[in-house]
């Protein structure tokens, strides 16, 4: 069932699921368990204990390497959780890159968590090259990046930014906004790939959680070891969620991008709205980048509005766009970055403009969803 060279569309639905050889149930089973009873003492099926292994949390593992064409895949209790593991393979006193237009709560968790036990960090425009080269010191241990960023969707260009660290400097790829239906980062040089499984991947704003996808069998190790040893381990049902989820990822990410373009150019013609930010516009700057990068350019969009009245005015006047922080779901979002999933950022260097607005273009009819919007910027 996990012959790699299947589409993703195949991949999704069928990698690490095979039916229960037991039962013959088509669906993986959620195994709702805290241990396994062993046949001698050490002797066991190879689980013993649910922090380190269980068999539902196994099935999303394999799925997510297959998906992003890695050898490894590894899941957390959520997103967060899979960054923390990432950053405590480092020393105090390592140095990280990272984008300076990045999550707010990746943000938090460096500055506020981990400069505290001496691991430092640099905020970088990943867009300027140059800028990137010169960042690196003997120190740097993880170029940390995120393309399409959240929430200005700028991108970084994956396999220039590869190319360009040192070969002992580890590059990781948070994924959580294209998904690999849209974009594979081990395939264009990076290490690692995180995803904030919360969002498309469980895609119905019902789970949280997260995933890691690599190539490297000791760095696999490593992590495995951490994720165990740190004990930030996802439920089997969460899991299973997850695995349910996934099977439809495909379909999914073509029609939220297929959405999120009509909208982002309803919204460039429209004269309330000072900016549009989205991948698959000709005006994007890296457009060029996003078709060459991106098979599609998903459903995240950002705009700038007059003021930061007028956008905390039209985030509460649409219907279908509920108010809400998240992203990802079938259902479509609308949300205040600066006061919302962006309000750990305010004064630092990556805060945000206060006129901004972010939607997560849902999987409604389009026709609705422009209705809304028009409604709602009057
Ligand atoms: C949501 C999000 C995270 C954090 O994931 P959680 O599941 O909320 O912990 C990290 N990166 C990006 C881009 C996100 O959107």
């Amino acid at each position: 069932m996990t012959d790699p060279d299947y589409h993703l569309d195949t991949l999704a639905i069928h990698a690490g699921q095979e039916p229960d050889p037991t039962t013959g149930a088509i669906m993986t089973p959620i195994y709702q368990t805290s241990t396994y009873v062993q046949s001698a003492p050490a002797e066991h099926k190879g689980y013993d204990y649910s922090r380190s292994g269980n068999p539902t949390r196994t099935a999303l593992e394999e799925l997510i390497a297959a998906l992003e064409k890695g050898r490894y895949g590894l899941a957390f209790a959520s997103g967060l959780a899979a960054i923390d593991t990432v950053i405590r393979l480092l020393n105090p006193g390592d140095h990280v890159i990272v984008g300076n237009d990045v999550y707010g709560g990746t943000y938090r968790l460096y500055e506020r968590v981990f400069a505290r036990f001496g691991v430092k960090f640099s905020w970088v425009d990943l867009t300027n090259l140059d800028n990137v080269r010169g960042a690196f010191t003997p120190q740097t241990k993880l170029l940390w990046l995120e393309t399409p960023t959240n929430p200005l969707l700028a991108l970084a260009d994956i396999a220039a930014l590869a190319k360009s660290a040192p070969q002992e400097v580890l590059v990781a790829v948070d994924n959580t906004f294209a998904s690999p239906a849209l974009q594979q980062p081990l395939t264009m040089g990076a290490d690692i790939v995180m995803h904030s499984s919360t969002k498309y991947l469980g895609g119905h704003s019902d789970v949280v959680g997260g995933l890691l996808a690599l190539n490297d069998e000791k760095l696999y190790n490593d992590l495995k070891f951490l994720q165990n040893a740190v004990g930030a381990v996802p439920a089997p049902m969460d899991c299973f969620l997850v695995l349910r989820g996934i099977k439809t990822l495909g379909i999914r990410m073509e029609r939220h991008s297929q959405n999120a373009l009509q909208i982002a150019r309803f919204l460039e013609d429209h004269p309330a709205v000072k900016k549009v930010m989205y991948p698959g516009l000709e005006s994007h700057p890296q457009h060029e980048l996003a078709k060459r990068q991106m098979s599609d350019f998903g459903g995240m969009v950002s705009i700038i509005l007059e003021n930061e009245e007028a956008a905390k005015r039209m985030v509460m006047q649409t219907k279908l766009f509920a108010l809400a922080e998240s992203l990802g779901g079938v259902e479509s979002l609308i949300e205040h970055p600066y006061s919302m999933t962006h309000a750990s950022t305010a004064a630092s260097p990556i805060s945000v403009d206060p006129a901004l607005v972010r939607l997560s273009v849902g999987i409604e009819h389009v026709d609705d969803l422009i209705a809304d919007l028009q409604r709602a910027l009057g």
